[in-house]
């Protein structure tokens, strides 16, 4: 139980939370962090591609440097609408991004980017507390955990996940998407070089996509009806290797699935409002993306790298961080690049997943326009980070 308001409190145990709690570490605000107790700790096995201007920022902030191991650079992105040509004579893989220097992404591992949070954090440690109640009355938030106990503040941030409870409790709505589909999720060893290439297939059933983990590894993230996953995934590793060789053809030699299967039911959702009186939300309780742009922790990133930017404003001015200030500017800076990713993502799914028909043929037609040179270029700046939102931390400056 708190008597005076905390200046800040944090809620969430995840990436997200990790990473701001770093930030905050540095803001000069003090803040206490909440995070629901895990039972048994479950090492996340998926792998997160960080664009360039996401490397710069946990550079700055100390983590890049702390990885126990190397994150793998993407030099050349690789998409193609539809499976292999077969003996068709079609060019597999029409469209192509690549850069030399600097690379426009970097593959890494969830529990090795964790753990170097972990090192490099100094700030108060989580306390464990499951959020179940939220009232805000005379510029104070007030929050309730499963034991009864009251955590009070001047502003909560709120990184609860995509189900996030806060954001219920505030009244903030969520629009579902509804895609039906899952992400089966794996490692796989390669015959010939991923050569720093990351792969996207867009198949009827949903995308595709090989990032490169080493030379001849890589990890699978393979979108498809629900149905269809749950039943790959029971018929075991074999099978998926099969399926997938099938899929995605043979351009990277004999694949073979190496580490277990995971199933992630995909539930993107639409935020249309990511602040209340006392509340912002950041990570995926404020934009749930489909994975296949491999945005999501990228959005997360610039949250943080912008909450950041507005904090420094408020303490410079001696503002209290529950200043209403803080919560628009916030809001005012994520609203353009939230709803364009999340508008892309949904539409690049839906109208490249169609099969044969009419909708097919618009969507060959959509394909080809995104090889238009200007097109081309954009969507390689956009991939590398720092176009759609402009913070500090993304040009590897701490605003502190
Ligand atoms: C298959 C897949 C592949 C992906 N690949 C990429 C990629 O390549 N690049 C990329 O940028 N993004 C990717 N993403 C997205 C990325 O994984 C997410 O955006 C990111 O993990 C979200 O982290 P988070 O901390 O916001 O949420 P979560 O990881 O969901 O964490 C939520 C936290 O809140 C806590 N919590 C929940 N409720 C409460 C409560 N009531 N009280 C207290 N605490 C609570 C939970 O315990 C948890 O610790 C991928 C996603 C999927 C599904």
């Amino acid at each position: 139980m708190t008597k005076k308001p905390e200046e800040l409190i944090l809620i969430g145990g995840g990436l997200t939370a990790k990473c701001l709690a770093l930030m905050l570490s540095h803001s000069g605000y003090s803040y206490s962090w909440l995070a629901q107790k895990k039972e048994a700790v479950r090492r996340d096995k998926r792998t997160t591609t960080i664009h360039h201007a996401g490397m710069k920022m946990l550079s700055a902030l100390g983590v890049w440097d702390k990885m126990s191991e190397p994150a793998c650079p993407i030099h050349t992105i690789a998409v193609a609408k539809g499976g292999p040509p077969n003996k068709s004579g079609r060019k597999d893989w029409p469209l192509r991004w690549h850069n030399d220097a600097p690379a426009m992404a970097y593959v890494i591992r969830n529990a090795v980017l964790s753990d170097a949070l972990d090192a490099v954090y100094r700030g108060p440690a989580p306390y464990a507390a499951d959020i179940t109640g939220f009232e805000r009355t005379s510029d104070v938030t007030r929050l309730t955990d499963a034991n009864g106990a009251e955590h009070h503040c001047h502003l909560a941030i709120a990184c609860d996940g995509s189900a996030s409870t806060i954001r219920s409790l505030a009244r903030l709505k969520a629009v579902p998407f509804s895609v039906k589909q899952t992400a089966l999720v794996s490692l796989l060893t390669t015959e010939r070089p991923l050569h720093q290439t990351a792969y996207q297939r867009f198949l009827p059933g949903g995308p595709l996509a090989i990032m490169p983990t080493t030379d001849y590894e890589g990890s699978l993230v393979w979108s498809m009806p629900d149905e269809a996953a749950q039943k790959l995934a029971e018929a075991g590793a074999e099978a998926v290797s099969s399926a997938l060789q099938n899929s995605f053809g043979d351009c990277l030699g004999k694949m073979t699935i190496c580490d277990d299967i995971l199933l992630w039911p995909l539930k993107p959702a639409f935020m249309p409002t990511i602040t209340a009186p006392g509340l912002i939300l950041a990570g995926d309780a404020a934009h749930a993306l489909h994975p296949l742009a491999g945005m999501g922790f990228n959005l997360a990133l610039a949250d943080i790298a912008e909450l950041a930017d507005c904090l420094k404003t408020a303490h410079s001015r001696g503002l209290s961080a529950g200043h209403l200030s803080v919560q628009q500017s916030y809001a005012a800076k994520r609203r353009a690049e939230i709803i364009s990713l999340t508008a892309v993502t949904q539409s690049v799914n839906w109208l490249f997943s169609q099969p044969d028909g009419l909708l097919s043929s618009l969507s060959e037609l959509g394909f080809v326009g995104l090889g238009a040179l200007p097109v081309k270029n954009k969507l390689k700046q956009i991939a590398m980070g720092g176009q759609l939102s402009r913070p500090s931390l993304f040009s590897g400056v701490m605003p502190f």
